[in-house]
Parts: C-alpha cells; sequence; structure tokens
C-alpha cells in the first residue's frame, strides 16, 4: 500500500491521478485539496475515504461540510487546508496538481515533511526552483515529473547519468494555431483557444499550449529538474504528439519516449517509479499513424517561448514576472477581457517595468507575483 495525498484533486490531472488509483488496488488518499467543486469533491470523498480535506473557498467549504455531514472527514479551508493536506504523516507521495503559483507553499511544506513530490503543477519550480530543488536535496525527497515531457525524460534517463547528456530535445505540438501570422492570431476566439489538438488538458495550461508559454515554462521547468544550461534545452514541433521528448547524448545517441498522448501514463510513472505498470489505452500503431512530422517553433509569431527565454536567461525574479503576467493575462482572456496577442504585450511590459533581483526568497517571489497583478490592474 502506497498512501498519497492530491492537490488539485478536481481538475484534469487530479481526476486522472484518482483514475489511476482507481485502477491499481494498492493507492490509498490520505488527503485532496481543491478550489471549489463541492459535487466532485463530495463524490470523491464518497469513493475515496480521504482524511483531510481542503477547499480554498470558504463558502464552498461549508456546502462540503454539510453534504458529508455522515462521514469521518476533516474539512478545511484556505491555505491552512492546503498545507494540512501537503503535508499529512500518511502521505508518502504529494501529487500537486494544482494550477498555478499558489502550489508554491504547499509544494515547500511538503518537501519539508518529507514527501516525495509527483509534480504537475510547473509554475512552481517556474518561479521557485531555485529555492525548491535545494531543499529537496537537503530533505532526500524526490521530484517526480508529472508533465509528460519531463517524464519522458525522465524515462529516457533511467540508468544513464545527467552530466552524458548534451542536450534535452522537449517536443511540442505547436497548439491549435500553428501556422497562422501574427494578424491572424489577434483576431483568435477563447473557444477556438480552448480546442488542443491532441490532448484534454486544464483551461490555463490549454490557452498557454495555444501561446507557446506553456513550452516556455516547461523549457525552465526542466533547467530547474535536470540540472541543464539553458543553451542544452531546445524544443522541436512534433505535431502529432507521439514523441513525448528526447534526450541527445555526448555520443550523439538519441533516446526518446513515444505513446498515445494519454497523462495516465507519466501520473502512474511518476506514482510506482521505477515500477511499471499494466496501464488500459490505445496502443501507438505505426503502420495507421504513417508519419511523425517535424518542425521548428515559429518564435515570430507565438511569442511565449522567446519571451521566456528572456525570462529564464535573465533569471532571479524574472520568471516569476513572466509566470505571474501569464496567469493574470490568461485568465483576462478567459473573461473576455482582453485579446490573445494581449498575453504577450502583458508579459513583455510586466518584464520590461521589472527590476530584477537576484535570489528571490519566498516573499520576494510573492511580492514580485504582486507587483505584476498591480501593474496589470492598472493598465489592462
Ligand atoms: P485544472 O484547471 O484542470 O485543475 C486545477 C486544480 O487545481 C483543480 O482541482 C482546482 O480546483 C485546483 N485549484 C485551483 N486553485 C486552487 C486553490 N487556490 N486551492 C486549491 N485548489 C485549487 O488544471 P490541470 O490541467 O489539471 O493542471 C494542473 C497543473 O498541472 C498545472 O500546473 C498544469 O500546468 C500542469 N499540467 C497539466 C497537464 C494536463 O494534461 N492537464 C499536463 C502537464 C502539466
Ligand atoms: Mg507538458
Amino acid at each position: 500500500m502506497k498512501t498519497i495525498s492530491i492537490l488539485g484533486s478536481t481538475g484534469s490531472i487530479g481526476t486522472q491521478t484518482l483514475d489511476v488509483v482507481r485502477a491499481n488496488g494498492d493507492l490509498r488518499v490520505a488527503g485532496i485539496a481543491a478550489g471549489r467543486n463541492v459535487r466532485l469533491l463530495e463524490a470523491q470523498i464518497r469513493e475515496f475515504s480521504p482524511k483531510v480535506v481542503a477547499v480554498w473557498e470558504e463558502e464552498a467549504a461549508k456546502e462540503l461540510k454539510t453534504a458529508v455531514a455522515d462521514l469521518d472527514v476533516k474539512i478545511m479551508t484556505g491555505m491552512e487546508g492546503l498545507l494540512e493536506v501537503a503535508t499529512l504523516p500518511e502521505a508518502e507521495i504529494v501529487v500537486t496538481a494544482i494550477v498555478g503559483m499558489i502550489g508554491i507553499r504547499p509544494t515547500i511544506e511538503a518537501i519539508r515533511a518529507g514527501k516525495d513530490i509527483a509534480l504537475a503543477n510547473k509554475e512552481t519550480l517556474v518561479t521557485a526552483g531555485h529555492l525548491i530543488m535545494p531543499l529537496a536535496q537537503e530533505c532526500g525527497v524526490r521530484i517526480l515529473p508529472v508533465d509528460s515531457e519531463h517524464s519522458a525524460i525522465f524515462q529516457c534517463l533511467n540508468g544513464e547519468q545527467p552530466s552524458q547528456i548534451e542536450k534535452l530535445l522537449i517536443t511540442a505540438s505547436g497548439g491549435p494555431f500553428r501556422g497562422r501570422t501574427a494578424e491572424e492570431l489577434k483576431g483568435v476566439r477563447v473557444e477556438d483557444a480552448l480546442k488542443h489538438p491532441n490532448w484534454s488538458m486544464g483551461q490555463k495550461i490549454t490557452i498557454d499550449s495555444a501561446t507557446l508559454v506553456n513550452k516556455g515554462l516547461e523549457v525552465m521547468e526542466a533547467k530547474w529538474l535536470f540540472g541543464m544550461d539553458l543553451d542544452q534545452i531546445e524544443v522541436v514541433v512534433q505535431p502529432q504528439s507521439v514523441i513525448h521528448s528526447m534526450i541527445e547524448f555526448k555520443d550523439g545517441a538519441i533516446m526518446a519516449q513515444l505513446g498515445t498522448p494519454d497523462m495516465k501514463l507519466p501520473i502512474q510513472y511518476a506514482l510506482y517509479y521505477p515500477e511499471r505498470r499494466y496501464l488500459a489505452g490505445d496502443r501507438l500503431d505505426f503502420a495507421k499513424l504513417g508519419q511523425i512530422t517535424f518542425e521548428r517553433p515559429d518564435t515570430e509569431v507565438f511569442l511565449g517561448l522567446p519571451y521566456a527565454y528572456r525570462a529564464a536567461r535573465e533569471g532571479g525574479s524574472m520568471p516569476t514576472i513572466f509566470n505571474a503576467a501569464n496567469e493574470r493575462a490568461v485568465s483576462r482572456f478567459l473573461q473576455r477581457k482582453i485579446g490573445f496577442t494581449d498575453i504577450y504585450e502583458i508579459i513583455a511590459a510586466c518584464m520590461d517595468a521589472h527590476k530584477k533581483i537576484e535570489h528571490p526568497s519566498l516573499e520576494q517571489i510573492l511580492e514580485a507575483e504582486q507587483e505584476a497583478y498591480e501593474l496589470i490592474e492598472s493598465r489592462w
């Protein structure tokens, strides 16, 4: 029996994690945390019997308490609840499937409590990787990637030394707007941006995939996870999403991990590493697939990628500004308050206005986040 906790249990990664739990008989769920989906939380409590449940919103927590009054479960709210679920003594692994920088504090506290982290919440590493990676090492815990590209690299690395890597080749689908011009991007609607060609994911990451900000975040995530220099990380567009990423070694050999696009594989691999378990689902049929094609990313049109490299090169608090500006801009786009390409404009304006801090503490990261939010509030 392995016991886990899940931050973000009602989302795309969270529900697929519970699918993995359901399909295997030997995983137990100690705690779950989510934003406000009371109905789904109630169903999850009844099915998986967690001891503690954190609901971010106070009202939703009240409603949930009433709904599960017949059960022995502790319902908590806010950051206090998230931290409690992240540090439950029973849990060996914490799945960080929450979206956004809100995941930083729970992730840090879970590491301090000695939990291995199955990390989906990339925004946490992008903004606080310089704090999280050394802390994980100090506390002797593993950061197991759930993001499909990073899981692919992790799987290719099995038995190899990271020092033998020449470069990482992170694959990208190119998103729903691959091939469009900058002019054509201006008018795209929320509905169009939410139609990812290959993956079904939460709204924020789906928009990030359309802007290529997601790929930028993944470059920074890979830098921290595998201790790479930025110029060792290359993005390759592979529109069929069959190759999930690759490693080129010093001798020129390239290892790739392939498969149908299904997040349950990286989730399950992280939960059972180094063991591989049966996973139901479609298998790759190469004859049916016919071809796998490759392109360079269009960095003139999809500014998410070059802006991310800029933030990563400048380092310090700049990736926090990049990420926070993007989080707020995406939320405005989803509310139809700004256009698609305004996301780029907002990120650039926030980075231009920011005076970089070299080794930001957690407090300084959260201050930089606020700074970006305030600038956006005053101008958009
Ligand atoms: P989602 O929007 O589907 O789910 C987010 C979850 O976080 C929900 O359960 C929501 O209730 C919870 N949440 C949000 N704010 C919260 C708060 N303040 N307190 C408590 N819970 C809160 O998102 P997702 O697509 O599952 O993505 C989650 C993370 O995983 C993101 O960082 C994303 O980049 C990463 N990721 C997702 C995928 C994917 O296929 N969906 C792939 C790779 C990486
Ligand atoms: Mg990914």
